[in-house]
């Protein structure tokens, strides 16, 4: 079979990672891919992925593309083609394409849209409202004393919510993003949540319109300093399974979410095939929906793909085709930790071009996996040339044991500037 994946992150190199693995991949393209996706072989016949000059919101280029090559899968990673309408365009053209079409990937694209929907089916949620004009707005972050998530409506490269403890705070945050519209067009409409106390944790789910099977637990670490303390950024590192839901308590959140994610999916004819990512607050008075996501995390999918027993081609056309139910995903019981290498100033600004050592050194450890974010190649050496630059993920028995040998990997690599957490996995072994 003949694959595409589009994107360039870490997400996309553990996509194309396990799709090479599986015995049906002959051929393997990624569009447009890194330095580390265009090191991968496939295990069916030993040939390179090959990346593709093509950016991953060129649609038409992209679909030629897949006409060209007589694509059989093309598998999309980041939210924003979804977002755009990548799935409608390939299948108008008879291309078969594995995530949600433009209509359900609005869970992502629109907070007010997933707001309402979780309003209306009855799945467990922050207390919100929903305004385009700052008066309605101010006077509700009033009544929730000003302890509020503001949050653009919108797309805004994950940058759109702000935090506020106090009115003052709040009514400022209403203001830059109605009227100072710091996120452009993203914040025409604010969805405002109460803020929501307890531990987070992020939930996929594989669906194919009618069935949802769900991952096992991860937790991202979003902020940029130990301790969850600095800016927010897209990730620094997670890991799979938490301790914080038994496997019947993640079944009973699942249930929870899902069943009525489901009924109300099908009670306004949204065909939703691809992942459903729900960020979740474990609450005192049980689990919340912070978000919804359409697409996997990153670098959750580091973690979950490194646990994955089940071949993904395998998942991916049932999920295209409507067949899930008929199949059960395995996963590997040790679990998986994944540790961003970043660069120096991220997520402000950072140099780019720095000559990345040890890869060959950390690739010879046993159970780790280095997957490449913001890498390319420069005369023949691996260089930086994003935010996020590697995501050093490791297996092992228990979760101190995958840590530990994350955090040996990341010993062995250096680049002028880098910055990574030191507490990944703490919230779990305290
Ligand atoms: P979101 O993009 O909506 O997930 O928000 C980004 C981050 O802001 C989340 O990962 C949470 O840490 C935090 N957050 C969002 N909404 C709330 C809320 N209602 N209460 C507390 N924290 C929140």
């Amino acid at each position: 079979m003949k694959i595409l994946v589009i994107g360039s992150g870490g997400r996309e190199h553990a996509l194309v990672w396990k799709l090479s693995r599986s015995p049906d991949a002959t051929q393997l393209w990624c569009a447009p891919g890194n330095a580390g996706i265009g090191a991968e072989r496939l295990a069916k016949n030993g040939q390179l992925v090959e990346c593709v000059n093509i950016g991953a919101e060129d649609l038409p280029a992209l679909a030629a593309f897949a006409r060209e090559r007589r694509v059989d899968l093309t598998v999309v990673g980041p939210d924003n083609p979804l977002a755009l309408g990548i799935v409608d365009l390939f299948k108008q053209q008879g291309l078969r394409i594995w995530g949600p079409n433009r209509q359900a990937a609005q869970f992502e694209s629109s907070k007010a849209f997933s707001q309402r929907f979780m309003e209306q089916y009855g799945i467990p949620t922050a207390k919100s409202g929903t305004f385009k004009d700052v008066g309605p707005a101010v006077e509700f972050a009033r009544s929730l004393g000003g302890r509020c998530a503001v949050k653009a409506d919108g797309l805004a490269l994950g940058k759109g919510v702000l935090l506020c403890e106090t009115f003052t705070e709040a009514e400022r945050a209403i203001e830059e993003v109605l009227v100072k519209k710091a996120f452009g067009s993203a914040g025409a409409t604010v969805v405002i949540q109460e803020l929501l106390e307890g531990t987070e944790i992020s939930l996929h789910a594989l669906c194919d319109g009618k069935t949802a099977k769900l991952f096992p637990t991860s937790q991202d670490h979003k902020r940029a300093l130990d301790g969850d303390r600095g800016l927010n950024t897209g990730g620094m590192g997670t890991y799979s399974p938490t301790p914080f839901l038994t496997e019947s308590a993640l079944a009973e959140t699942g249930r929870r979410i899902l069943e009525p994610w489901l009924r109300g999916c099908a009670a306004e004819g949204i065909d939703f095939r691809g992942i459903l990512y729900p960020g979740i607050m474990l609450t005192k008075t049980g689990p919340k929906v912070l978000e919804f996501n359409a697409r996997f995390g990153d670098p959750e999918t580091q973690v979950y793909l490194t646990r994955l027993e089940s071949d993904l081609i395998e998942l991916f056309m049932a999920s295209c085709e409507g067949t899930l139910d008929r199949i059960e995903l395995k996963w590997n019981p040790m679990p998986s930790v994944c540790v961003v290498m970043a660069s120096g100033g991220y997520p402000g600004s950072y140099p780019k071009g720095k000559v990345i050592r040890g890869l060959e050194d950390a690739a010879r450890l046993e159970n780790t996996k280095v997957f490449h974010a913001g890498t390319a190649r420069s005369g023949g050496q691996a260089v930086t040339q994003g935010g996020r630059v590697l995501g050093v993920t490791a297996w092992g028995k228990d979760l101190r044991a995958a840590r530990d040998a994350a955090y040996a990997a990341v010993g062995r690599i250096q680049f002028e500037g880098a910055q990574f957490r030191r507490d990944i996995g703490s919230k779990a072994l305290g």
